[in-house]
């Protein structure tokens, strides 16, 4: 669904953005539309609808207007002229890649990215021949050096999942723009509240809703906004999906008929009508609630984090922590330039004693719950290399920045002080146990 004009400041956007009363009842907050089907004003109306010569809500999966709130507001928060909301974070890069790609293309990805990602990529590479090209190192310089001729996308992280490295998304933009691609920015540990990738130059957007969006880790979902930039035209038929007709849809050319959001609209005829991973109308519910306090949350996440990653760092039986909010950090510049306010709560530790050490510290702690998920109010912990980064090649987990030795932490919005106790606390008896 296409955004509001951006008029309204980001906080404001943030509760009211793509919602209002409702027409029918005047309720204040958006109704969940639990419907799967929508009544055809006529039967010219839903040949219309069907052959893309009108847009309407026909069938759920592919639009509903619980979802297309959800789509408009986040839409609004990123800068995109138009955003689809997908069942998971995880189908939103699949149908990114999906959309621009088809076997045998190529795409450069950075070679440090959530482990879900780069384990997807993995797959697709071994069942329909899309190559990843990954970048040597996180510079400009390496991305551009891994384009070839078959390169039809650039993706990475804005601020990468684990270790909270933030990429100079200018740079890459740059090198994108002088080859012709578009960016592919994952902006999911950041969130629309600290960086806004489509200012620096990325074309599309993706987000996995389940973390800082939703923000209390009560329901999956993903998004794609489209930031209406990219020149497909120019491209001509590398974008066959975007560039050329749609037999299907009388001849439809996507780039002729929404040459604002061709990705979005792409993205949506493919990737919804076709694939089917809509998201549920609850589940957009609960997420647009969860967008209202965006941005009080995010304050508060850096706040806390940047206080435990500062405790953690002076701490004799630590090694390291990864964050680059600290001062003397690497990437601190970056993190300085991008993100004023902090990179997120998301960040990597190691304790001396290696693996031993880190998996009975997890085991230690009682306030801060072990498990998989991130971004959500609660703090939470887990051991990447044995968990979410298992099923990588040991030179992918190391370009990932996850070794044995690496324990993942997602700060919550809990008094600090509880927080740092809770860790001091589990990395006393490690000391004990382990020595
Ligand atoms: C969690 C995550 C995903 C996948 O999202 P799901 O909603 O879990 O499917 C993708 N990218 C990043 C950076 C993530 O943290």
């Amino acid at each position: 669904m296409t955004a509001e004009p951006k008029t309204l400041r980001f906080a404001t956007q943030a509760v009211h953005a793509g919602a209002a009363p409702d027409p029918a009842t005047g309720a204040r907050v958006q109704p969940i539309y639990f419907t799967n089907g929508f009544v055809f004003d006529s039967t010219e109306q839903a040949a219309d609808i069907f052959a893309m010569r009108k847009t309407g809500f026909s069938y759920s999966r592919g639009s509903n207007p619980t979802v297309a709130a959800l789509e408009r507001r986040v839409a609004a928060l990123e800068g995109a002229k138009a955003a689809v909301a997908v069942s998971s974070g995880q189908s939103a890069v699949l149908l990114v890649m999906m959309t621009l790609m088809q076997t045998g293309d190529a795409y450069v990805a950075s070679p440090r990215l959530f482990g879900g990602s780069l384990g997807l990529m993995r797959r697709l590479e071994g069942r329909y021949d899309l190559t990843p090209q990954f970048a040597a190192d996180l510079t400009p310089e390496a991305f551009e050096a891994a384009i070839t001729p078959q390169t039809k996308a650039i993706i990475c992280e804005s601020i990468v999942n684990p270790c909270a490295t933030v990429m100079d998304i200018e740079g890459i933009a740059a090198v994108a723009k002088r080859h012709g691609l578009p960016l592919v920015i994952d902006n999911t540990l950041a969130s629309p509240a600290l960086i806004r990738p489509i200012e620096y130059g990325a074309d599309i957007i993706v987000h996995s809703t389940s973390k800082f969006l939703g923000g209390s880790g009560q329901v999956i979902g993903g998004m794609i906004c489209d930031a209406g930039t990219f020149d497909w035209k120019a491209q001509g038929s590398r974008y066959n999906l975007i560039n050329d007709p749609w037999p299907d849809y009388d001849g439809l050319i996507v780039s002729d008929r929404f040459p604002e959001i061709s990705f979005a609209v792409a993205c949506r005829l493919f990737g919804l009508r076709d694939l089917g991973p809509g998201l549920s109308p609850m589940n957009a519910f609960l997420t647009l609630t969860g967008i209202e306090t965006l941005p009080l949350r995010m304050e508060r996440h850096c706040a806390n984090a940047k206080a435990v990653a500062a405790y953690l760092k002076d701490h004799p039986a630590v090694d390291w922590v990864s964050y680059p909010a600290l001062p003397g950090q690497k990437g601190e510049a970056l993190a300085n330039r991008y993100v004023p306010q902090g990179p997120g709560s998301i960040f990597t530790f190691a304790l001396k004693g290696g693996e031993p050490a880190a998996l009975a510290f997890i085991a230690n702690l009682e306030l801060v719950s072990h498990l998989v998920n991130i971004g959500e109010i609660k703090s939470l912990v887990i051991h990447p290399a044995t968990t979410t980064h298992r099923q990588l090649r040991p030179e992918e987990r190391a370009a990932a920045c996850v070794g044995p030795e690496t324990v993942r932490l997602s700060i919550g919005l809990e008094d600090p002080e509880d927080l740092i106790a809770d860790i001091e606390q589990a990395l006393a008896k490690v000391g004990a146990q382990i020595g």
